[in-house]
């Protein structure tokens, strides 16, 4: 039973001011398997009063002085990568692939950011004026559940390397990863308040730090329901924002796709870390000429995918991270039979075989319309939705269709007609016959799925404000 009792406020393991309990589960066995204290407003105070004395110093470092701590940050979290995969399996239920993915991540990010900054230019001309970029002061960083590692170190290393301080409010429910990290962190021998973890309720914690007159800006990672909350309640000391929200990303399917490639790519956008992912690829958009073959090849790949113990190398759909997720996960699978919509695969309960566990059985939906709630709604789940359309103008109005725009997919053995779609479509990022990331381009949202980017040059400068000089 882990007992999990310590937060971090300048440089120190400290017991929270906070005394309320949370419990943490294993979502493979639903089991308890320990608690963690959590810290209060209080806790919150210390933590931004820390960060901003460390700040007088810390953004006045060199770039040569962050690139050696960033560098001792990343040595400090594959010297954990271990422990880190193992609790990624144990609080959320990361199936090997995806855990391994989401540990190697949280060290990663630190290159990526010293890549960034080694060449960034901080000062440059501008007609008759130096424009200087300025660290913006302290920021707060708020993660899911969901990549809970990789968000802390991402907008940490992003905060950091650009000079600024950090209080860090990581999920709740990732209670396991957080303190490993924290603890990696702590032996890379930043000094004293540059960054603070204060484990605590996103409505306590979370919401002292967005409305703290000594917090300048806030990176957070989340719902788009609490993302606004986070504007509205940030409005009143003109916080900067950088906000990842949700999606409902569409993979579009075009007329010459090679289904052979196109199938499984899609349906593996789709259940993406269990489901559980802003960027998947929930509605898969097939030309109707082509839907019956799409469907019959769609409803294999789904049918061979096991959802089951993330321990189990076959497995790469694990559970879903809470009851109340599971629960959630079922509603809309109801609801997409309510709405007249067409199961291929899957459907409500758990796998066959499963008797315990918040496992889902991988669902495929076809017969679906764009304005059905399963089309509308993110589940975060593994839960995907055929929608057919007429022709490519028809595609790219539904792709749109969505008060989302975080990710798109588009599969074409064209190049050229892919490109043509991908730049009439609405979201940050559009990938053409891949899966893959780059750290070094800008990730985000249009429209509802969030503010901001995150990454690369653009991921800096969000913890940065341009000065301009002139006359000297
Ligand atoms: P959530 O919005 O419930 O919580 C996110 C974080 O915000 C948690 O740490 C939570 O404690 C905190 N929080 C809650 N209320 C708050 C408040 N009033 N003030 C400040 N902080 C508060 O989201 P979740 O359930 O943890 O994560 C799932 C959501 O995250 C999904 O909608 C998903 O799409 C989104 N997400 C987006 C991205 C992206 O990059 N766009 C990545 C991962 C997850």
């Amino acid at each position: 039973m882990h007992s999990i009792d310590h937060i971090y406020i300048d440089g120190a393991f400290v017991v929270p001011h906070g005394d309320e309990r949370f419990d943490l589960f294993n979502p493979a066995t639903e089991e308890r398997i320990g608690t963690v204290r959590l810290a209060d407003a209080d806790d919150a105070r210390l933590a931004i009063a820390a960060a901003k004395r460390a700040f007088a110093t810390f953004s006045r470092t060199t770039v040569d002085e962050r690139i050696a701590l960033l560098q001792r940050m990343h040595d400090a979290v594959v010297a954990r990568e271990d422990d880190l995969f193992e609790a990624v399996r144990l609080e959320y239920g990361a199936p090997v692939s995806r855990g391994s993915w989401m540990t190697k991540h949280a060290s990663s990010v630190f290159l990526d950011a010293i890549a960034t900054l080694r060449d960034y230019a901080f000062e440059r001309r501008m007609g008759t004026a130096t424009v200087v970029m300025q660290p913006v002061g302290v920021a707060g960083l708020i993660t899911p559940w969901n990549s809970n590692a990789g968000f802390i170190c991402g907008k940490l290393a992003a905060a950091i390397a650009a000079g600024c301080t950090a209080v860090i409010k990581p999920s709740e429910m990732s209670a396991l990863q957080t303190k490993i990290v924290t603890e990696a962190l702590h032996a890379a021998g930043a000094p004293a308040g540059v960054f603070n973890i204060v484990t605590g309720r996103g409505d306590v914690v979370g919401a002292a730090i967005v409305s703290s007159p000594d917090v300048a800006k806030v990176s957070f990672t989340g719902s788009t329901a609490v993302g606004k909350g986070i504007v509205r309640a940030g409005a009143d000391t003109m916080k900067r924002v950088t906000l990842e929200l949700g999606g409902k990303s569409p993979s579009i399917v075009l007329d010459d796709a090679d289904f052979a490639k196109a199938v499984p790519l899609a349906v593996a956008a789709g259940f993406n870390n269990s489901g559980q992912a802003c960027i998947a690829g929930s509605r898969i958009l097939v030309p109707r000429a082509r839907l019956a073959e799409f469907e019959a090849l769609a409803k294999d790949v789904v049918n061979a995918v096991v959802s089951g113990d993330p321990a189990d190398q076959a497995t790469t759909v694990g559970p879903m991270v809470s009851a109340k997720q599971w629960e959630r996960v079922q509603g809309f699978i109801r609801k997409g039979m309510e709405e007249g919509a067409r199961l291929l695969a899957g459907g409500e309960g758990r796998p066959d075989g499963h008797t315990r566990g918040w496992l889902v059985r991988p669902t495929l939906f076809t017969d679906v319309s764009n304005d059905m709630t399963i089309a509308r709604e993110e589940i975060f789940g593994p839960v995907l939705s055929i929608i057919a359309y007429d022709d490519e103008e028809d595609a790219i109005a539904i792709a749109n269709d969505t008060p989302y725009g975080l990710q798109a997919y588009v599969h074409s053995t064209d190049g050229a007609r892919a490109l043509r779609v991908a730049s009439r479509i609405d979201a940050g990022r559009v990938l053409i016959n891949t899966l893959s990331h780059e750290p070094k381009a800008p990730f985000g949202g249009f429209k509802q799925s969030g503010q901001g980017r995150e990454y690369g040059v653009f991921g800096l400068e969000a913890y940065l404000e341009p000065k301009a000089i002139l006359g000297a």
